[in-house]
């Protein structure tokens, strides 16, 4: 089910609640492992995956990230497929058709292989926003599997920009290249800008699958350091509980 929504700026935030579960065996290490010196104890790690919806007053219906996709998707190696996405949606009475804006804010298979259904878009009637340093390193899998496929509604953007009303992209890079956050009125939807709670205590703290870790590090105090001066909430993809106010 998807978690409880918050309003802010007139605009509803739904956490839509794609999977829970642990990694699989081919990635997974325990928690001491996955952030190293973080002092955190040599436990799995149990993820939730959320999407975000934003329901503009208007109508205006947004999705942040994609998830984890279907049971033959990208991130089947290693994530508890088959994503709930679509089931999440029509939970909160929306279907993918109505989507007017995806954004991703990178392409890792566990936030864009939702983006395809059945080979071609899922989201017929969407512009998908894609920073262009991240279309820039797109390779392999993510390009050929759901970057190619949605090629034709691409909407490319650089840094930073409004991509429908009172929706802004950041682009806040290391976790991948051309990763970006979400922000709309009092909320920062993160992506992987955090990983775990404990990175809010300690920026600092390195995350095993971060590109860059340095680059990722430094935008992470950057970044937060900002949302905490204007308490901002974060809508995080991977924490158990959706929203937190710095
Ligand atoms: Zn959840
Ligand atoms: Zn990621």
């Amino acid at each position: 089910m998807p978690h409880q929504p918050i309003t802010v700026s007139g605009v509803e935030v739904t956490p839509l609640c794609d999977a829970v579960g642990p990694m699989g065996a081919a990635i997974r290490r325990p928690l001491a492992e996955m952030f190293p010196g973080s002092g955190l104890p040599d436990e799995p790690w149990v993820l939730h995956f959320h999407c975000y919806l934003l329901r503009a007053a208007a109508g205006r219906l947004t999705l942040v990230d994609t998830g984890i996709g279907g049971a033959d998707s990208p991130a089947s190696s290693w994530a508890p497929v088959p994503g709930t996405l679509f089931g999440e949606l029509a939970a909160v009475g929306v279907t993918p058709a109505e989507i007017d804006t995806v954004v991703l804010t990178h392409l890792h298979s566990d936030h864009a292989s939702g983006v395809v259904l059945d080979g071609g878009p899922a989201f017929a009637n969407a512009r998908y926003v894609l920073q262009q340093a991240e279309l820039d390193a797109a390779q392999g899998q993510a390009l050929d599997r759901l970057v190619t496929p949605i090629k034709g509604q691409l909407h490319v953007v650089e840094g930073q920009a409004e991509v429908a009303p009172g929706v802004h992209v950041h682009l806040a890079p290391g976790h991948t290249p051309g990763h970006q956050i979400v922000r709309v009125g009092d909320v920062a939807v993160t992506g992987d800008l955090v990983l775990h709670p404990v990175q809010l205590d300690d920026p600092g703290v390195r995350y095993l699958y971060d590109d860059d870790q340095e680059a990722a590090a430094r935008t992470r105090a950057e970044v937060l350091g900002a949302l905490r001066a204007e308490r901002a909430i974060l809508a995080t993809a991977h924490f158990s509980e959706p929203f937190l106010r710095l």
